[in-house]
């Protein structure tokens, strides 16, 4: 296949975006991917809407390096799929950018950069030795090198979201920090699967028998 081809076949089954969820909350990936949920919220729209502007772009030449937008990406060898906002084909390699919106927190999304990395070499036989992700509330790139140390926890997390696609089983929730931002809060509900002693009082109020007034039974 070539670069730009649909990569969609038996056994592409890890969605490269599955690295960020998976890197944030291993419960919402599953959420995600295993469950189809999704909700909006301020931080979700913002990036759709970033990510439309990216790739609608057309292809275009920048100091003579030519620039892909939106792309479709595989690797056979880690049975990966997704697509790139933007690639530069450098003369010394190609060098993905992923647009996100915000600022940096955290190296979620470096795993889902580093993934779209791996593809490309395999895709076109060159080195990726590092990309950028463009954080729209910076308005600049933040250079990441694809190290040996960020390619093993990628082919790690690629091969535990695999299993747990695989046994279609969905992760416990974190229920800390990380949920206030969660557009999946609502579907999730950490608060309450999180604390299993809470999930037990509330399904023994749910099938407790109504008290009856014994002056009910009277007037029957
Ligand atoms: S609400 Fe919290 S535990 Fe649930 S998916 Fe979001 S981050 Fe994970």
């Amino acid at each position: 296949m070539g670069i730009g081809d649909d990569p969609i076949e038996e056994g592409f089954d890890v969605p490269i975006s599955a690295l960020e969820h998976y890197s944030y909350c291993p419960r919402q990936c599953g959420l995600i991917h295993i469950e189809h949920t999704f909700e909006e919220n301020v931080y979700t729209v913002r990036g759709r809407q970033a990510h439309e502007r990216v790739d609608s772009g057309e292809d275009t030449v920048a100091d003579g390096v030519p620039v892909l937008r939106g792309i479709a990406l595989w690797s056979e060898r880690l049975g990966l799929r997704g697509k790139a906002d933007l690639v530069e084909l450098r003369p010394d390699g190609a060098y993905p950018v992923e647009y996100k919106v915000g600022r940096r927190q955290g190296i979620h999304p470096d795993l889902q950069l580093c993934a779209q990395g791996l593809c490309l070499e395999e895709m076109l036989g060159t080195k990726v030795p590092r990309g950028a992700i463009y954080y729209h509330g910076l308005r600049r790139r933040h250079e990441i090198a694809l190290s040996e140390e960020l390619r093993r926890r990628t082919v790690v997390a690629v091969d535990a979201i695999r299993e747990m696609l695989a046994t279609q089983h969905l992760p416990s929730p974190a229920n800390d920090a990380r949920c206030q931002n969660c557009s999946l809060a609502d579907a999730c509900l950490p608060t309450v699967v999180g604390e299993p002693a809470r999930v037990r009082g509330l399904a023994g109020a749910l099938f407790q028998p109504a008290a009856v007034e014994e002056d009910a039974w009277d007037d029957a």
